[in-house]
């Protein structure tokens, strides 16, 4: 069995939902005073009061990653690990809809003009719902590595 080294600094990119009670409150500054990490804001979509969304990349030794995640856990947020890239296969996607029902940011949307789905990558935060829902899996993600 290999030996994980927990000193060796790593980047890892996370997606995390913030509940609307907690959108207004600085918990990624009180992260960075806390945890010693450095972290670059990849998309965010914050508004206090309602449901927030950021894409982080982390960048610190594998035991402050994970204490970073457990840290925001303790604090009620969702962390899951965010796509590096999230892709549409056109030739498979069918504008069937279902995947704007999921997607928070409205990178999926329907559009009544065209009658089709069309997909605005800059509004995508990575977050990979639309992944679990599409029926013929057009929608197709590349995690950065695979761990959480
Ligand atoms: S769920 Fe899949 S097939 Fe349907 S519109 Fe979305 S990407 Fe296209
Ligand atoms: S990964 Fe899918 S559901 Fe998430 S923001 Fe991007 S398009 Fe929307």
């Amino acid at each position: 069995m290999t030996d994980i080294d927990h000193t060796k600094a790593q980047r890892k990119n996370i997606h995390i939902t913030f509940p609307s009670g907690i959108s207004g409150k600085p918990v990624i500054c009180q992260l960075a005073r806390e945890v010693d990490i450095t972290f670059n804001i990849l998309k965010a979509q914050i508004t206090p009061g309602k449901e927030g969304f950021l894409t982080l990349q982390l960048e610190g030794t594998r035991e402050n990653c994970e204490l970073s995640l457990d840290f925001l856990r303790e604090r009620g947020l969702a962390v899951s690990p965010a796509a590096q890239r999230i892709s549409r296969n056109e030739e498979t996607c069918m504008h069937c809809g279902a995947c704007t029902a999921v997607c928070p940011t409205g990178a999926l949307h329907n559009d009544p003009q065209t009658r089709c789905v069309p997909f605005d990558v800059e509004r995508c935060t990575a977050c990979g719902l639309c992944t679990r829902v599409c029926p013929v899996m057009a929608m197709q993600v590349e995690l950065e590595n695979g761990f959480l």
